[in-house]
């Protein structure tokens, strides 16, 4: 195999972003397979939907909210703790920055490591770095289930177990059948599983989402889909999911090492799905991990940029 560009450092081609209304007042923003984010409008008050790396790339998505209203941000909920998907929260200005107690936990826990990790990964997200505060707290958490009314608009935020972290929660309108499932669902995209619990997550969580029967998905990465897509988005994710792990056992079992374990998923997966956004760089951190749960890991080891350049190293070279 090739030397390869470390993870995302060579992307550097700007996505065009597309804004997609699945609702009255119901939005998400979508940009060729990098993160997604949405928002629901109120006639009082918006709730946002994931923050972006950086309050410049934050701002960006607000001057189009800005397009469709003027009313102040009530709750910013972040779906999970990753850098991408959080460090923009003070261009906001929102009331209530929401997310699980578990996601609250691993902030403290692992933030600034993840922060470095994924700058280093993906810096193109992070223009503007500069204007990134600091790390973003919640200021309000739960455990299983929050409901909010927005706008006389029921809005549920669930915990459906472990998953792309062990703190995910997925946005359901239940109305509208709309769900946003943050980085536990991937529409033709890869899922990263770094900081995973992969068997939990190809089971009776991605069961959980499936259960819900959305008319129309918006996943961490990727188009919006609806109808007979939605079941397609969640089993894509769980096949990727389950021969990553399934591949990783075998040559585990074998007496095999990591490195083999990294080849013989990627030559099982390069087929269905190579050409899906972030394949490649996802790949050597999806087997570390894999190998780490299967080894009993439970809590995943806390990345750091110098431990995913080593991974990277030693599996891609
Ligand atoms: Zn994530």
């Amino acid at each position: 195999m090739s030397r390869k560009p470390f993870a995302s450092s060579a992307d550097l081609a700007e996505k065009a972003a597309t804004l997609e209304q699945l609702a009255d007042g119901v939005y998400a923003y979508t940009a060729q397979g990098d993160p997604n984010v949405g928002c629901i409008i109120g006639p009082d008050s918006i709730l946002a939907i994931e923050a972006r790396a950086t309050p410049l790339m934050a701002q960006r998505w607000i001057d189009v909210v800005r397009t469709l209203s003027a009313a102040p941000f009530g709750d910013l909920v972040l779906t999970h703790y990753h850098a991408v998907r959080v460090l923009g929260a003070s261009a906001f200005g929102a009331q209530r920055i929401i997310a699980t107690t578990m996601t609250a936990e691993l902030i403290e826990e692992r933030g600034l490591e993840d922060w470095a990790s994924e700058q280093g990964r993906m810096p193109r997200l992070f223009q503007g770095a500069d204007t990134i505060p600091g790390l973003t707290r919640p200021t309000h958490t739960f455990e299983d289930e929050l409901r909010l009314d927005v706008g006389g608009r029921e809005v549920q935020l669930r915990f459906l177990g472990r998953g792309h972290t062990s703190g995910d929660l997925v946005v359901w309108l239940p109305q509208e059948r709309i769900v946003f499932a943050g980085d536990l669902v991937e529409a033709q995209a890869a899922p990263y599983m770094g900081d995973a619990h992969i068997a939990d997550w190809s089971g009776s969580t991605l069961d959980a989402v499936l259960a819900l029967h959305a008319d129309q998905l918006v996943g961490g990465r990727g188009a919006v889909v609806r109808g007979t897509a939605v079941d397609q988005a969640i089993e894509d994710t769980r096949a990727f999911l389950d021969t990553t792990l399934r591949g990783t056992r075998e040559v585990m079992r074998g007496g095999g090492a990591l490195k083999e374990a990294f080849e013989l998923v990627y030559e099982q997966l390069a087929p269905r799905y190579a050409g899906y956004p972030i394949f490649d760089h996802t790949m050597p951190f999806n087997v570390q991990r894999a190998w780490d749960e299967l080894e009993g890991v439970d809590h995943p080891r806390i990345w750091t940029a110098e431990r995913d350049r080593e991974v990277w190293d030693a599996l891609t070279g």
